[in-house]
């Protein structure tokens, strides 16, 4: 069985309307242990002969078998392994990663090939020695000579063995005395048992080899032996290097090789990596900063209200947790003075209103009157725009006076009538107008002020409690006890209190100026929340920023992709390669703009001891997964754009 086998293999390029048929019903045999060299004027067909005999290419027609698999019945993975652990690649301009050092660039082959780190390194220091590069091993491309760069690529072909070396025009770019120098290696190569399939247009190169195939215009124009029969096998593979197939490997290795490369990749590209990391670090520094500062400014206000009402419990009727339609009791005169005779409490304040029916005349309505003190009507913020307040005297006296807003006056008296010193009766009992107040707004659940509808009147609170018949209920009660006490404890005991009153029934609520509180720390968490919503918008755009620097990358670097896929590596790999290159651009980023809120919490925390702002672990977690999402969300596409890539489209660009 031929090592390479050609049937009736046809090339045909299509690039829009145009049409190149390259290859045009070839029909070739190559035996192991050959070393045949293609010759043939520029355009006639080598390279692409080259490409297809190297599996970089597939055939349009015919067939073609390499150690009897039919390339196109092999998946595009099974290809690159072909090349890997089979080929091995020395172009005209070496093709070599200009990032790379000598030794790196050699291993490269046997990194996809899943050979582990320290047998790699000692196989390509073992052959850049054999080779005469023994000091070079860590000079970069660009610190090497032509022939010295050639070299390295042919080092870097034998690394998985190379069973077959495919070099194009290998001398194309050489002086005669390298390229010389090079001829005798491939000959020396060929003795030791390697196949050697060499192109060029030079007669004198071409000789050096046992066999001439030539070309013109994509047939072949004559195959014939230089010196030898046709075929002769030579020994296989005596003194080469054992050829690296895919062992079995740590899952973790080809992650681990990425991450290297990576990182070298972007170490390559300092300046711009830095730059598209800053978009992620600032996305990530303002969500980090404003969930702090939205964190820290609801711990400020939970504790200065807590300051605010520590020496003060509201009571209030009812209890949004019970079940509605669910009996009511009213606090009563006997649940205050219960109340007052708990230790600690300094006072309790009831606060009287209740609904009573108004009548004047022939008019009536009922009205909400409410109990008072002198300058209550001030502090609800409502003017009085006739008449009097509530005033002392009138407390003492428990007088029968009464202030109506304006809504009760309209209830009870015509426009044009005065209503101040007239009487009315509220309950069962007259009243005499001492003044008129506008009406209070009430807020509805959208906090919209509107007027209430019904009428409120004020009575002097002595009054209230002891002369109205409402049966002495109250809306709530303010209970005030030492500042000592501890609100969670006095709390609990009026509560227990409350509930051995009421029949176990928990119908009232208690409140230090939690509701505010809430209202407010909830109203901050949304504040907060769009903020932060902003700021991610920001870390978005900083995605944009590095897929579309990666676009760049995959597109500056489709030479690089050429070279990994010749030397086999899998599409994945690439792949691999390219997200975590964006992955690792945005945790850097990420990780960069942590520094800065980390920073300004440090100084806070400093200055404004009182105000506690840091950077948790979880917002480091958090940012991290974020950061990493995104690269993954923003590297999908330059990754995949860059593994869908043909190798010799890649190799072809310049
Ligand atoms: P050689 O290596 O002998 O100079 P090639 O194999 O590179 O020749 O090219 C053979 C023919 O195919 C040329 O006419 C060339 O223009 C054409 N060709 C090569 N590659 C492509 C391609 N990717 N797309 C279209 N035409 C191509
Ligand atoms: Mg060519």
């Amino acid at each position: 069985m031929p090592l390479i086998a050609l049937e009736h293999v046809s090339r045909l390029y299509t690039s829009g309307a145009t049409e190149v048929l390259a290859l045009d019903d070839v029909s070739l045999h190559i035996e192991a242990g050959e070393m045949v060299a293609i010759m043939g004027a520029s355009g006639s067909g080598k390279s692409t002969l080259m490409n297809l005999l190297g599996c970089l290419d597939k055939p349009t027609d015919g067939r073609l078998l390499v150690d009897g698999k039919n390339l196109s019945e092999l998946s595009s993975d099974e290809m690159a392994a072909l090349r890997r652990e089979t080929f091995g690649f020395i172009f005209q301009r070496y093709h070599l990663l200009p990032h790379l050092d000598a030794a790196h660039n050699v291993e490269l082959p046997a990194v996809y090939a899943g050979l582990n780190r320290r047998e790699r390194r000692e196989r390509a220091v073992a052959l850049l020695r054999r080779l005469g590069l023994g000091d070079r091993l860590t000079h970069r491309p660009d610190e090497l000579s032509g022939g010295q760069q050639q070299r390295v690529s042919i080092a870097r072909a034998l690394i998985n063995g190379g069973r077959i070396i495919l070099a194009d025009e290998p001398t194309g770019a050489l002086d005669s005395a390298s390229g010389a120098e090079l001829l005798v290696l491939l000959g020396e190569l060929n003795a030791l048992g390697h196949t050697v399939i060499l192109v060029t247009h030079d007669a004198e190169v071409a000789s050096q080899a046992k066999r001439i195939i030539e070309l013109r215009d994509g047939r072949i124009v004559r195959d014939a032996a230089v010196s030898e029969p046709v075929g002769q096998p030579a020994p296989r593979e005596t003194a080469g290097l054992p050829t690296v197939s895919d062992g079995p490997g740590h899952w973790t290795a080809p992650w681990r090789e990425a991450l290297t490369m990576s990182l070298t990749a972007l170490n390559g590209n300092r300046l711009r990596s830095v730059l598209s990391m800053l978009g992620i670090s600032i996305g990530i520094a303002a969500v980090v900063s404003i969930t702090a500062l939205g964190d820290a400014a609801r711990t400020h206000v939970q504790i200065s209200a807590q300051e605010a009402s520590a020496s003060k419990l509201v009571v209030a009727q009812s209890n949004r947790n019970l079940p509605f339609g669910a009996p009511l009791q009213s606090l009563t005169a006997r649940d205050a003075a219960a109340l007052r005779s708990l230790p600690g409490v300094t006072a309790v304040e009831p606060h009287y209103s209740s609904r009573v029916p108004a009548r004047y005349g022939r008019n009536n309505d009922f009205v909400t009157a409410n109990g008072v003190v002198g300058g209550d009507i001030d502090l609800n913020g409502q003017i009085i725009v006739q008449g009097r307040d509530i005033a002392d005297g009138d407390l003492d006296g428990r007088s029968q006076v009464v202030v109506l807003d304006s809504l009760a006056k309209e209830t009870l008296f015509t426009s044009e009538e005065s209503a101040i010193g007239q009487r009315v009766i509220l309950g069962a009992l007259p009243f005499t107008v001492i003044g008129i107040v506008q009406p209070a707004y009430v807020k509805d659940s959208l906090g919209k002020p509107y007027f209430k509808a019904q009428g409120t009147v004020y009575i002097p609170r002595t009054t209230y409690a002891t002369k109205l018949d409402t049966g002495q209920d109250t809306d709530s009660l303010t209970v005030h006890f030492s500042a000592q006490a501890s609100i969670e404890l006095f709390r609990e005991q009026v509560r227990q209190r409350l509930l051995a009153l009421h029949g176990g029934i928990e119908d009232f609520s208690l409140d230090s100026n939690e509701m505010l509180n809430s209202i407010f720390t909830g109203l901050l968490t949304k504040l907060s929340g769009v903020l932060s919503a902003i700021a991610g918008i920001s870390l978005l755009v900083g995605g944009v920023g590095v897929m579309n620097i990666m676009l760049v990358s995959v597109s500056e670097r489709t030479r690089e992709i050429g070279i990994r896929m010749a030397v086999g590596a899998r599409q994945r790999d690439v792949r691999r390669q390219f997200l975590i290159e964006s992955v690792l651009l945005c945790c850097l980023g990420g990780l960069g703009g942590l520094a800065l809120p980390w920073l300004v919490a440090q100084i806070m925390s400093f200055v404004f001891p009182g105000m506690p702002l840091a950077i948790s672990w979880e917002a480091l977690g958090l940012s991290l997964c974020a950061c990493t999402a995104i690269g993954i969300l923003f590297g999908n596409l330059p990754a995949r754009s860059a593994a869908a890539m043909s190798p010799v489209i890649a190799l072809a660009r310049d």
